[in-house]
């Protein structure tokens, strides 16, 4: 029996449970930006397997890096204990983070990175005696799919059978182009309340909801709103940091820097799980006392996992040269002159783009063709070599950094014929 078949005997994938999901595909090798299927097809991984391989699959130095890793220390609890690939990831990353990141706290993934800074954040205002527990997130937000992660998400189909248990939060509509005035008012007006403790946001491009994107000018003023009111910042990178953008962080497009950082997804290039939260000396200083119910009592088993700390170090020996950026660049100019290509044709309702970044939402008639249009369009990938992740009728391409222009516009090629389809 194929992979495939003994798959769904045994295993529980996200999401696919509807009776109209395709069966899963079995992968048996990856190379660059292509995927190796068991039946001997290729696939073009045009979505970095949900934004994570961000050098694409089986890279030669991160595979290196992380074999020397397990023949040294595979594991070490980091309660009590520390170890180089930790110490030495920490200080990179912070040299690469706004200069008011100071310590770095580690997980296991992004829900959980962004669980810490929520308790972080939280913490903080109770460390002090001051009762400010209300947090302010964007709406269409996603965060992660653990109890604090969901409460400051959008509630949706994901949410809903554990609405009961999710906290109350201020959503704040994305500030959009046209929308800026109106929601920096909105946020002048929320600020007014004593209890709120935190605002938490995906800078630049909320991925989950289609990608939305706002600019840097609005996410500026709104962070300084908080600053003036001393509402912790918390700016949730997962997505979007380690080159996503077109530059290394979403950050550094900012002149004001969050109090709390939460990464994922690229940091290990696609090797290992690993998440990291860092913080500002200030905030890590209210935890800081001889009163033990001041600290903060979170801690995974796997926590700074030597091999992972080390996939995440060889993937920064990537992200750290001039020449990173300048391969963002190629990436986005192709994106920018495709988008141009594709704007104002027929079937296309919005092409949105930001660095590495392309989304294109098709113009779709009929709800019912909207149901399933989601499955055709990514049959339809498939058929072409091509791996992407609709959502209803937005498709995105958030490519390994590896991809030549060839497989660029193979991935290109596939997007007209969605457009054809929806145009038919
Ligand atoms: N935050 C953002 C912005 C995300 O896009 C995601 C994942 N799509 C998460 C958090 C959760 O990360 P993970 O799936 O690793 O738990």
């Amino acid at each position: 029996n194929s992979l495939s078949e003994r798959d769904q005997l045994v295993n529980w994938h996200p999401y696919t449970q509807m009776q109209t999901a395709p069966p899963p595909i079995g992968i048996v090798r990856g190379e660059g930006a292509v995927l190796f299927a068991e039946d001997g097809r290729e696939y073009i991984d045009a979505v970095s397997s949900w934004w994570v391989n961000i050098h694409g699959h089986a890279h030669p130095h991160i595979a290196e890096r992380v074999s020397q890793q397990l023949r040294t220390l595979e594991h070490v609890i980091f309660a009590g204990f520390t170890h180089a690939p930790a110490v030495e990831l920490s200080e990179r990353l912070l040299k690469l983070l706004p200069a008011n990141q100071a310590k770095v706290f580690y997980t296991d993934n992004g829900s959980t990175a962004v669980e810490v800074a929520l308790k972080m954040a939280l913490q903080y205002w109770h460390n002090q005696g001051i009762p400010k527990s209300k947090i302010i997130a964007l709406e269409g937000s996603y965060h992660g799919d653990t109890f604090g992660a969901m409460s400051i998400s959008e509630r949706s189909v994901f949410t809903r059978p554990f609405q009961q248990y999710l906290f109350d939060v201020e959503f704040l509509p994305v500030p959009v182009p046209g929308q800026e005035e109106a929601v920096l008012a909105k946020m002048e007006e929320l600020l007014t309340r004593p209890d709120i403790a935190a605002f938490v946001f995906e800078p630049l491009v909320l991925g989950t909801a289609g990608m939305v994107m706002y600019e840097p000018e609005v996410l500026d003023k709104l962070m300084a709103l908080c600053r003036q009111k001393g509402v912790i910042i918390i700016a949730d990178e997962v997505m979007t940091g380690f080159g996503r953008t077109g530059k290394r962080f979403a950050a550094d497009y900012l002149t004001q820097a969050p109090d709390l950082m939460c990464f994922s997804k690229g940091i290990t290039g696609g090797t290992m799980a690993l998440g990291v939260t860092t913080c500002t000396h200030q905030l890590y200083a209210s935890f800081l006392s001889e009163d033990k119910t001041k600290a903060l009592f979170h801690g995974h088993s796997y926590t700074a996992n030597p091999i992972a700390c080390a996939a995440a170090l060889a993937s920064l020996d990537l992200v750290e040269p001039e020449d990173f950026l300048q391969n963002l660049d190629r990436i986005s100019a192709a994106h920018a002159a495709f988008a141009l290509v594709l704007k104002n044709k027929p079937g296309i309702k919005e092409v949105r783009q930001r660095g590495t970044i392309l989304a294109v939402e098709l113009e779709v008639g009929a709800t019912t063709y909207f149901h399933s249009l989601r499955d055709q369009l990514y049959q339809l990938a498939l058929e072409n070599g091509v791996l992407l992740r609709p959502l209803g009728n937005i498709v995105y391409v958030l490519p390994p950094y590896c991809i030549t222009q060839a497989q660029l516009n193979q991935v290109y090629g596939v997007l007209e014929q969605m457009r054809e389809l929806v145009t038919k």
